[in-house]
Order: C-alpha cells, then sequence, then structure tokens
C-alpha cells in the first residue's frame, strides 16, 4: 500500500483528499508531523505553491528521525494548492484565496471574511456574470532516500520527480451564503448543473465533482499505470 503525507494544515481538504482517496492509500497527515517547517505559500500561481510544499516537506522528511526511529516508510508528499477565480474580479482570489481578506501579509483571513469580501466586491454585479471556478493543484513528490543538499528553497523544479494534477469545477457565485456544510467559499458556490452551493450539497456531491475530485482522479490514473508497469 503507497503510504502519503498529504501537506496540508486544513482539516477540511484532509477530510475531502481521504475519503475520495479511499483504503488504497494510508494517509498521514501534518498532525503526524507537527514539528514540520511552516511554508510560505509567496508563489504566483497554484503550481509554485503546491510544488513549493511538497518538495520542502519531502526534503524535510528525508531527514526525519521519526520515520527512521519508528521505521516509517513514507513513499510521497501530496500538497493541494487551490483556490477560487471569480471572473468578474479578473480571476481574484485566486492563489489568495485563503489570505482574501487578510490585513497582514503573513496570516490567513477568516472564511467568513473573505466570504464577506466577496459578497461586496460582487454586490452590483448580476448573475450572469458571477461567473467563477474552483481550482486545485495537486503536487506529488517521492520522498528521497536522502536529504537533496543542492535542493534551492526558491525552485526545487530540477531536483524531483514531481507529477502535477489539476482540476477544475466551473459554476458561480450566488447572491447571498446558503448551507452550513464544507468549507471556505461552499456556502457562495453554485456549481454548474445544480441549484444549491457545495455547503448545501454537501461531501457526498461535493467529492464527485470538485476541483479537489478532478485532480484527485489523474493521480489515482498514474497510480493505476503505475502498477500496471510493475505487473508487467
Ligand atoms: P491553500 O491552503 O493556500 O490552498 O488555500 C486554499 C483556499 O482556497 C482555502 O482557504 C479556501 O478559502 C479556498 N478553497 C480551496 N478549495 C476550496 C473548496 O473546496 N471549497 C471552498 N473553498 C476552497
Amino acid at each position: 500500500m503507497t503510504t502519503l503525507l498529504i501537506a496540508t494544515r486544513n482539516a477540511h481538504k484532509v477530510g475531502e483528499i481521504q475519503a475520495i482517496l479511499g483504503n488504497d492509500f494510508r494517509c498521514l497527515t501534518l498532525k503526524d508531523f507537527p514539528d514540520a517547517p511552516p511554508v510560505i505559500e509567496d508563489a504566483e500561481t497554484f503550481v509554485g505553491n503546491a510544488l513549493k510544499k511538497a518538495d520542502s516537506l519531502a526534503n524535510w522528511l528525508a531527514d526525519n528521525s521519526k520515520l527512521k526511529t519508528q521505521n516509517l516508510k513514507l513513499d510521497f508528499v501530496l500538497a493541494d494548492d487551490s483556490g477560487l477565480e471569480v471572473d468578474a474580479l479578473h480571476g481574484a482570489p485566486g492563489v489568495h484565496s485563503a489570505r482574501f481578506a487578510a490585513l497582514n501579509k503573513a496570516e490567513n483571513s477568516a472564511d467568513a471574511d473573505n466570504n464577506a469580501k466577496l459578497m461586496r466586491l460582487l454586490k452590483d454585479v448580476s448573475p450572469e456574470n458571477r461567473t467563477a471556478r474552483f481550482r486545485c493543484v495537486i503536487a506529488l513528490v517521492p520522498v528521497p532516500e536522502h536529504r537533496i543538499e543542492n535542493a534551492s528553497p526558491v525552485c526545487f523544479a530540477d531536483e524531483f520527480p514531481t507529477q502535477i494534477f489539476d482540476g477544475a469545477c466551473e459554476g458561480m457565485i450566488q447572491l447571498s451564503a446558503s448551507g452550513a456544510k464544507g468549507f471556505g467559499y461552499d456556502p457562495l458556490f453554485v456549481p454548474n448543473g445544480f441549484t444549491q452551493s457545495f455547503a448545501e450539497l454537501g461531501e457526498d456531491v461535493k467529492n464527485q465533482i470538485s476541483h479537489r475530485a478532478k485532480a484527485l482522479a489523474k493521480l489515482k490514473i498514474f497510480f493505476n499505470h503505475q502498477d500496471t508497469k510493475t505487473q508487467s
């Protein structure tokens, strides 16, 4: 069985990723590694931030005494970077989704504050112009046997055999929030083909059609191909 470290402190994301991946993977999270170094998500793209999180944690794990003393075999780090792109805002909040309403660069803002800001900025935008999409980029990086000393903290691209999987979910931003499930912008986002928000539809529906579900479907295909190669 493949063991993954899901590189996020967002418990909702972890829950969705574990539910979508199912029992074929053993998933550890940053809760299992409380001393993991924080990664500053300052790249301008989802890919850049996902790579930065995955690469730096994979390199940190290569040296990790917990893996050695507990004889723990961690195969890959999986990092998700995701966010909401609103067409009327020229793609914002995008990579800044987690800190859309923040007053200080270093901290994320509360979901309620982000949603209130989005409602305020869209208050004069008509329903047909409230189109938006969630995007998710997942970086998958094998944990190296030994720390890669020459890995640049700015760009690891050449050093790690990374796989990237992406997914998008199109929809619109409704006029007011509804529903209590999910997280982030879920109470405002109505996916195409539905009349309820992600926060009303809940996990069963969201995990079939979401940006994250689509990216993880590609990741599963990648692992299935790997299995077929090792069997032949
Ligand atoms: P990240 O941890 O930098 O990837 O931040 C992602 C941010 O995008 C979250 O804090 C949410 O605000 C937003 N986001 C990403 N995926 C979702 C989702 O599935 N539902 C609602 N909001 C999301």
